[in-house]
């Protein structure tokens, strides 16, 4: 419940509407609580009007007159009563569900915000879907909490704090009595309330699994349906949304017996008015009137006990709803942005691509030993570097701590003297520019994705950089040319033409220091030839830093750093390094062998 408090600063700026909202939710009740009152005054003065006439006949025309002329004015009231009311429940509800629409709207925005600051641990904790379940569904909760259930709290305090009020003003002593079933009530809902928060949090819990199960099947759907795993997959999800409905359904259950408790307390406090209002008629403690106004505000008074336990079910479900939100918001992102936070945050020139690595030592957490140990290596401006290494040597894991998407162990990356981690990480951001091994593509156009970080590109520019990356034809076999919109994920281009649209993302910036991971695994040797002689030229002063596992790609680079498991094994010019005839001169030799084998039997094919 605790956890609701934390709710507080998304109010605080509406506060004057929400407590303006809050008392017309009071006035409302007090205008509906009037009406028994001239209902009230209505029949005791026409037992008045019956008493005083002497026949005693109620129905003689001079009592029917006195009573007609005594019931205009109570009748008018009523009516006045109505429609205030209505006008006043109107505007306060207004005033409070704009609130749960803004509240939820900022909530929105600060979580989406934090999600782009977060690292690898933070996606490896929580999924995509969890994430999107987490933000569209919990966040509604809370909307629904504070449009909603506020609302009904309010109405229902007020209705039974007035209710009560005007009983007690009436008779205390048969207010006392009806009162008689409150605690019970109480403890009652407690007891139930304890189980509705876990089951709902067992609720949104399915409900993020599902959405994890659906997006991570469609965004696999290809590989689903090459492996024919559609009917496993539909059986999958069934025993997932099982589980779901049976979650939901247990909710609904605690919850629809905590509500059947309330009408048998009604109940209970109905016989009490009869039995005990009757009797203080007779004995002439209370006037008709009073006992009848007893029945109305006993109706009024219904309506929130049997609504209690419908208002305990959301007030938890707000809470587990709130608790999924702020558990996203609390998770610190790993990388820090020290100098942004700092306050006296100091201006940094662009950078020259200078670069050195000192000491670099990684580990992911979950391995016990390291990515990456002891790394020296320095880099002048307008070199091209190549950064050459089997499979899972940890060419990608140093590039990855270029731009802080993960920070080192110990050791440090200086980019003209200082460290990386002392450069606000948006400056540092759009000093480095790292492409990536899979490239992603966003569902925009072509030329969009080439600028992605400025659409405002020029369309020279743009196309320089696709000529760079040997995109030109691709681009222009499409009717739409730059135009032409790509599907999800690029879903419309090959594997290569992928690589190649991401390569000339990176190239259109012409950052300082430009990385390139395995970026032309999946072009041919005769398009990376064109593109690597190209880049050159391209990038004249600018450093650039080139990873791959062939030596085809590497040999293009004026030094080349050779990685074996995490540790660099060799550093020289292609010519020295063959001729040292170590680890890189085999590498050659044994690419060479296979390379050859590939020619042949592609040479043998077109023979035949
Ligand atoms: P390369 O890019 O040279 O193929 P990587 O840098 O991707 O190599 O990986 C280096 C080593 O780190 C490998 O042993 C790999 O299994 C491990 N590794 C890579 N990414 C992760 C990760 N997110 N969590 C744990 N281990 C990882
Ligand atoms: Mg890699």
């Amino acid at each position: 419940m605790k956890v609701l408090l934390r709710l507080t600063p998304y109010i605080k700026q509406h506060i004057w509407a929400f407590s303006f909202g809050l008392f017309g939710l009071l006035g409302a009740r007090i205008f509906e609580a009037l009406i028994p009152l001239y209902v009230k005054m209505g029949i005791d003065n026409i037992m008045a009007a019956q008493s005083a006439n002497e026949t005693g006949d109620i129905l003689s025309p001079e009592s029917i007159a006195i009573a007609q002329a005594t019931l205009v004015y109570p009748a008018l009231a009523i009516c006045a009563c109505v429609v205030a009311q209505m006008v006043v429940t109107i505007i306060s509800r207004i005033l409070i569900r704009r609130i749960g629409i803004y509240a939820a709207f900022d909530i929105r925005n600060q979580l989406y915000g934090h999600m782009q600051r977060q690292g690898p641990a933070f996606f490896a904790k929580f999924s995509i879907g969890d994430l999107m379940a987490r933000a569209i569904n919990d966040v509604s909760l809370i909307r629904q909490f504070l449009a909603g259930t506020t609302r009904l709290t309010s109405v229902l305090v007020f209705t039974a704090v007035v209710g009560l009020g005007f009983m007690f003003s009436l008779s205390a002593q048969l207010a006392l009595i009806v009162i008689l079933p409150l605690p019970v009530i109480s403890v009652v809902a407690w007891i139930y309330s304890k189980h509705i928060y876990k089951q709902s949090h067992i609720v949104q819990e399915g409900f993020s699994r599902l959405s994890t199960f659906v997006q991570e099947n469609l965004n696999g759907i290809r590989t689903v349906q090459a492996m024919a795993q559609e009917q496993d997959e539909v059986r999958r999800f069934g025993m997932v949304n099982d589980e779901f409905a049976q979650h939901n359904q247990t909710l609904f259950i605690t919850n629809s017996a905590l509500s059947a408790w309330m009408p048998i307390l009604a109940a209970t406090a109905t016989l009490i008015i009869l039995g005990y209002g009757s009797h203080l008629v007779t004995t002439g403690e209370i006037t008709l009137g009073t006992f009848a106004a007893f029945f109305s505000y006993l109706a009024l008074l219904l309506w929130p006990v049997r609504e209690a336990g419908a208002m305990v079910t959301q007030w938890q479900r707000g809470a587990s709803g709130t608790q999924r939100v702020f558990e996203v918001l609390d998770y610190e992102p790993e990388i820090r942005d020290y100098a942004s936070e700092d306050s006296a945050n100091p201006e940094f020139p662009e950078l020259t691509g200078k670069v050195s690595v000192r000491h670099l030592y990684y580990q992911y957490v979950d391995k016990n030993k390291y990515a990456l140990e002891d790394i020296n290596f320095d880099v002048e401006p307008g070199e091209t570097i190549a950064i050459l290494g089997r499979v899972g040597s940890g060419k990608s894991t140093l590039l990855r701590l270029f731009v802080r998407l993960i920070d080192p162990v110990k050791g440090d990356i200086l980019l003209d003297g200082h460290p990386i981690n002392g450069f606000p990480l948006d400056f540092l951001r759009h000093q480095v520019c790292l492409v990536l091994q899979d490239p992603f593509l966003f569902a925009d156009s072509l030329g969009d994705n080439i600028a992605y970080d400025r659409p405002d590109r020029d369309v020279s520019d743009i196309w320089e950089s696709a000529d760079a990356a040997a995109l030109r034809e691709t681009i222009e076999n499409f009717p739409e040319g730059l135009q032409t919109i790509l599907g999800e994920r690029g879903v419309t281009l090959s594997g290569g033409q992928k690589q190649r649209t991401a390569l000339a993302r990176g190239l259109v910036r012409m950052t300082p220091l430009l990385i390139l991971d395995d970026c032309f695994s999946a072009v041919d040797t005769e398009t990376e030839e064109h593109i690597l002689s190209g880049l050159k030229s391209v990038r004249q002063n600018l450093t650039t830093l080139l990873v791959s596992h062939r030596v085809s790609t590497a040999r293009h680079a004026d030094r080349i750093i050779v990685l074996d498991e995490g540790k660099i094994v060799e550093m020289g010019s292609h010519q020295a390094l063959l001729e040292s005839n170590g680890f890189y001169a085999d590498l050659e030799k044994a690419q060479r062998v296979k390379g050859g084998m590939l020619d042949q039997i592609e040479s043998d094919e077109a023979k035949i």
